[in-house]
């Protein structure tokens, strides 16, 4: 635990798609500082449960706070609201016919109201900060995957958000172009950031990970510090996923 003020809390939360139970009695609570990564089959709700912290997805039943915000409640302003939420998914979402620098600098000037020459100087330090300042010029598709997801990565922090989610940001990838991307998030984890994380990356999990938390069929049947998950993982389900993996 760091510093023990819980920036995202799950409580007794459900979740259905129609007749489809999607989430089943989450209860999660996750502090300011904290990495925690959640580990899981395809199906298991993962992505539904990320979606839930910004608001993408409503959630059916429960409680669920996050910066402080009642989420369950119907009188939440989501536009303020996601502000302080970065989100990084396996698509990059880029536009394409922006360059670089105009695809980060379009959500600080519009959302926060910050001007052009203030928002260019800003993207310019976390383009910098993932290692591609030199494309700032480019269009997307005149990038690798790896530098795409890094651009996403830019754009979400020039926002300067509070919580950082990634959904599975290195399942599109090349193989030979993961590595730069986990190394820009290994770099966030050492600065502090709260962040949650999807991945299917479990030697990175392993590393980063104050916390693992292992889903299967909506539930949450497990949460351990990394350390003790990845040497003993204590439900069959978490031991026959992870023995699966190697
Ligand atoms: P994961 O990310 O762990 O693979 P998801 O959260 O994407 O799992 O999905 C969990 C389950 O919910 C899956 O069975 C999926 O088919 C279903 N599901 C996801 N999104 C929707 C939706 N919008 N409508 C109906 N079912 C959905
Ligand atoms: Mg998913």
């Amino acid at each position: 635990m760091k510093g023990g003020l819980a920036l995202i809390e799950f409580i007794d939360v459900n979740k259905h798609y129609g007749n489809f139970h999607v989430l089943r009695d989450i209860n999660l609570k996750i502090e300011e500082g904290e990495v925690v990564v959640i580990i899981g089959p395809s199906g298991s709700g993962k992505s539904t449960l990320l979606r839930c912290i910004n608001r993408l997805e409503a959630i059916s039943s429960g409680e669920l706070i996050v910066n402080g915000t009642l989420l369950h409640t119907k009188k939440v302003d989501i536009n303020q609201f996601r502000r302080d939420i970065g989100m990084v998914f396996q698509q990059f979402n880029l536009y394409p016919h922006k360059k670089v620098i105009d695809n980060i600098v379009l959500a600080p000037t519009r959302v926060l109201g910050l001007s052009k020459e203030e928002a260019t100087k800003t993207a310019m330090r976390y383009l910098k900060r993932v290692g591609i300042a030199d494309k700032a010029d480019s269009y997307p598709a005149q990038l690798s995957g790896g530098q795409q997801q890094r651009v996403a990565i830019a754009r979400s922090l020039t926002m300067n958000p509070k919580i950082m989610l990634f959904d599975e940001p290195t399942s599109a990838l090349d193989p030979e172009m993961i590595g730069e991307v986990l190394d820009v998030m290994r770099s966030l984890t050492h600065e502090g950031m709260t962040m949650v994380i999807v991945t299917h990356e479990m030697g990175f999990a392993r590393e980063v990970a104050d916390r693992v938390v292992f889903m299967d069929e909506g539930q949450i049947l497990e949460v351990a510090p990394s350390s003790k998950f990845f040497a003993k993982p204590q439900e069959d389900r978490a031991k026959t996923f992870l023995s699966r993996l190697i």
